[in-house]
């Protein structure tokens, strides 16, 4: 495991503050901690089926709900990269039941855990929004080890990803996101719900990992690669964007037409499964995109 991993055993807690009172928040490391006994309990139900399963929490924080968790799963993964939070949570938390490991989440190795478990993980969080976007790519690029995932995110970001064709919202991160299975918008709080209150509204998901590639006959990574060409630019119907990324116009008409779509449509009104109609029509002619022979990058662009 990475070198930031840190196992933390238990420690008597003494007269100290309880941890839910411990600690002003680091405002750089997303730290708005909530305190919704309500929305709590809501975000565990709604992981659902995890009796004797394990769980793996993305950024534990004061515990708020690691506890509810801990009740239902079978064990708990806790991941907190805030040593001073990791080592509290340690104090309140039998190992066998939650194990806290100190560790940068875009670290953690995913299919290890799951190998070690013995199942596919369900993975739970209210994450810190400053690294949405990669947890989210980290999790797609995990999904084999993966079941569910039930996240808080920032409202926006929660109709991005929940969007479909045809709404404003839809683009790069709705299609590349829904590649790997479902993903359901199920409540949303008010800054309020959080100590300390964040700028904005928060909203719930729950992503089930169902990859669709091999029934669409994609193959993952150039799949992916051509949304982002195909959703480029907002302003730019999808074929100049696939002009511009170097596809002949010809072939992109005629790929265009094989797939029934509209020769001046933009990305955002196209369904998953007429881009991959897309996509095989432009493999058959031969036709790939400058860049699609780059090394993939680790974009966070979704
Ligand atoms: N789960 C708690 C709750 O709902 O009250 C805390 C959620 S708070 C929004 C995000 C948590 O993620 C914080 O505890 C923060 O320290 C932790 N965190 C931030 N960056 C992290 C990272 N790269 N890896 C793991 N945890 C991280």
């Amino acid at each position: 495991m990475a070198s930031l991993l840190r196992l933390h055993s238990r420690a008597p807690a003494g007269a100290r503050l309880p941890l839910d009172e411990f600690m002003p928040s680091k405002p750089k490391l997303g730290q708005n901690f909530l305190r919704d006994a309500q929305a709590i309990e809501r975000i565990a139900a709604a992981v659902g089926g995890c009796e004797g399963r394990t769980v793996v929490e993305i950024g534990p924080g004061r515990g708020a709900i690691t506890r509810a968790l801990a009740g239902r799963a079978g064990r708990v993964l806790a991941i907190e990269l805030d040593r001073a939070l990791a080592a509290r949570l340690c104090e309140e938390f039998a190992p066998e039941r939650v194990t806290v490991v100190e560790q940068d989440v875009l670290e953690f190795d995913f299919a290890a855990a799951a190998a070690a478990a013995g199942e596919r993980l369900t993975v739970a969080g209210n994450l810190p929004y400053y690294i949405t976007s990669p947890i989210l790519l980290k999790l797609a690029a995990s999904h084999a080890a993966l079941d569910r995932a039930v996240l808080m995110v920032q409202r926006e970001v929660a109709d991005r990803v929940a969007a479909g064709p045809g709404s404003r919202d839809f683009g790069v991160l709705s299609a590349s996101v829904q590649m790997y299975g479902p993903v359901e918008k199920l409540f949303t709080l008010p800054p309020s719900a959080f100590s300390p209150p964040p700028e904005v509204h928060s909203t719930v998901i729950r992503w089930r990992f169902a990859p669709r590639f091999a029934e669409m006959g994609v193959k993952e990574s150039e799949f992916i690669q051509f949304l982002r060409h195909a959703f480029a630019q907002k302003r730019k119907t999808l074929a100049n964007n696939l002009r511009a990324a170097g596809m002949a116009a010809t072939l992109v008409a005629a790929g265009l037409a094989d797939a029934g779509i509209e020769p001046r449509a933009r990305a955002e009104t196209v369904a998953l499964e007429s881009f991959a109609a897309l996509w095989r029509s432009l493999q058959s002619e031969g036709a790939t995109a400058k860049n699609e022979v780059a090394p993939e990058t680790t974009d966070t662009s979704i």
